[in-house]
């Protein structure tokens, strides 16, 4: 009897989905759009008619290679479909049309960051283009379909089994979301469906190698780290009490972050893949490949170093208005516009990606650089500041406009606040006595009377200047 020092080392692999970005399917010219009322995106070529016939969807090709070059995977030059072929009601064609023999990428890696600060790369072994099945929906004996999603181009990501823990995987596939959706590959949804994870997973007890089970289309990261976690307890356990797991499909039930068997690896059918007949290979030469590497945004990695570098920002600002493509475009756009970036960037973090994904649409870059300038130049408070967000939101408005109606203009001409200062000396004798007799605090009092008098609109930190030099001279001169 081998001694048990009850090692536990888990292995994990995943094959992620994830819908490319295109207007229209795969194989023809129906919306590839999420929703709509159910079987109104459909024609003969993804109701599976007999004789229609399919035609490759080019920007379905370009995202894929997109996605190849933005996770250094080898790019081939040819690359061809193949028929999956199996009986179920969500696929119409009865087969799936995907790329099992020749993937159009292969090799690659996905760098991940995990909650400690530790980085790793998680090696893929290959992406592959494929048609999405349609949707089912199961009402107590009946069975609905919506072939809405029959045919949308998906690629799959499969990465090699390199990943140890349910925080690795919760990492690898926080990354792949982060740059794919970055980079308008896909809009990595998993609540809408548009990515999705199979998650393979074994353990090691002792240096025994236990058999792997594949829980099917978990559409969550935290999902996905639960039902890993289950795994590795379950598998484990099994293994030290000396029972052997088998090679299975599961599936994650939510309510009881438990994984449910579905059935065993030798009760699945045999696929019979064969070449798609009806679709040429895909040809890319060096030049296409370089053409789309070409057409490619910055890498959210790089554009949140940019951000750091040229603007001075700390990462966890920088790391923020990199959360999509949509807010660093905005970002730059109205940082290019204002004095005061820095207010700017606080205004976007605070004020406006908190409450839109799409800032463009809630507030022009203009606008949130004019507030931003009024703030920096003393004129409006920080409050001021983000009421005018929300209203200028709304109204469309412009913000300086809306801050002279809404009376929130700070008072900054120097003239003015001197008079106000003046003033206000004269209305309070008592307290520029204690003043001139050195008890300097005595100035808070007549800050007091300045502020009542204009309103609470005195710029705090200008008219606390003048006072201070006008107070300064009184007591200087009665020395
Ligand atoms: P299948 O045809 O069953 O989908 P693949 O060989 O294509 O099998 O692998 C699918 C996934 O399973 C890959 O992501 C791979 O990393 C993962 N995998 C392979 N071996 C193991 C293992 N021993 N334990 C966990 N995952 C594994
Ligand atoms: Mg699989
Ligand atoms: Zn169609």
């Amino acid at each position: 009897m081998p001694e048990r020092k009850n090692d536990i080392k888990p292995v994990i692999g995943l094959e992620i989905h994830v819908e490319l970005l295109t207007e229209t399917k795969a194989f023809c010219s129906c919306p590839a759009s999420f929703g709509g009322e159910p079987n109104t995106n459909t024609c003969p070529v993804c109701r599976g008619e007999p004789g229609a016939l399919p035609v490759l969807n080019r920007h379905a090709v370009e995202l894929a290679v997109m996605a190849g070059l933005a996770l250094g995977c080898s790019i081939h030059e040819i690359s061809a479909f193949d028929r999956k072929n199996y009986y179920y009601p969500d696929l119409p064609k009865g087969y799936q049309i995907t790329q099992y023999f020749h993937p159009v990428c292969t090799g690659g890696a996905v760098p991940i960051t995990l909650p400690d600060g530790r980085q790793k790369k998680i090696g893929l072994e290959r992406i592959h283009i494929e048609e999405d099945a349609g949707k089912l929906t199961h009402r107590g004996d009946e069975t609905l379909v919506d072939y809405n999603r029959a045919g949308v181009p998906l690629i799959e990501i499969v990465s090699l089994p390199e990943i140890e823990s349910a925080e690795e995987a919760k990492a690898y596939v926080e990354s792949i979301r982060r740059i794919l959706s970055f980079i308008g590959v896909s809009d990595c949804k998993m609540n809408e469906g548009s990515m999705r994870a199979d998650v393979n997973v074994s353990v090691i007890v002792d240096g025994d190698h236990g058999e792997r089970s594949e829980i099917k289309n978990v559409n969550s990261i935290n999902y996905i780290g639960k039902a890993v976690e289950y795994e590795i307890k379950r598998q484990s356990e099994m293994l030290l009490s000396g029972e052997r797991p088998r090679r299975e499909t599961r599936r994650y039930n939510e309510d009881k972050s438990t994984t449910e068997h579905i059935r065993y690896k030798e009760e699945t059918v045999d696929y019979r893949y064969f070449p798609e007949p009806n679709i040429p290979q895909i040809r890319l030469t060096g030049e296409d490949i370089d053409h789309i590497r070409g057409n490619m945004r910055i890498m959210p990695e790089e554009a949140e170093r940019y951000i750091e570098e040229k603007f001075g920002f700390s990462e966890y600002a920088a790391r923020r208005l990199t959360s999509s493509y949509e807010i660093y475009e905005y970002f730059l756009e109205a940082a290019g516009m204002s004095e005061y970036p820095n207010h700017t960037a606080n205004l976007i973090i605070g004020e406006i990606i908190t409450k839109t994904e799409k800032p463009r649409e809630y507030l022009a870059p203009s606008k949130t650089a004019a507030i931003s300038d009024m703030f920096g130049r003393y004129e409006i408070t920080s409050v001021s500041a983000k009421k005018l967000v929300s209203i200028c939101s709304v109204t469309g408005e412009s913000p300086v406009s809306v801050a002279e109606k809404e009376k929130m203009m700070m008072l900054t001409d120097p003239d003015t606040l001197k008079n106000m200062v003046e003033e206000a000396v004269k209305e309070s004798p008592k307290s520029i006595e204690d003043y001139i007799k050195g008890k300097d605090t005595a100035l808070k009092q007549i800050m007091g009377v300045v502020m009542r008098k204009s309103g609470g609109r005195a710029e705090p930190r200008k008219t606390m200047a003048i006072l201070e030099e006008y107070a300064g001279k009184l007591r200087n001169g009665a020395k």
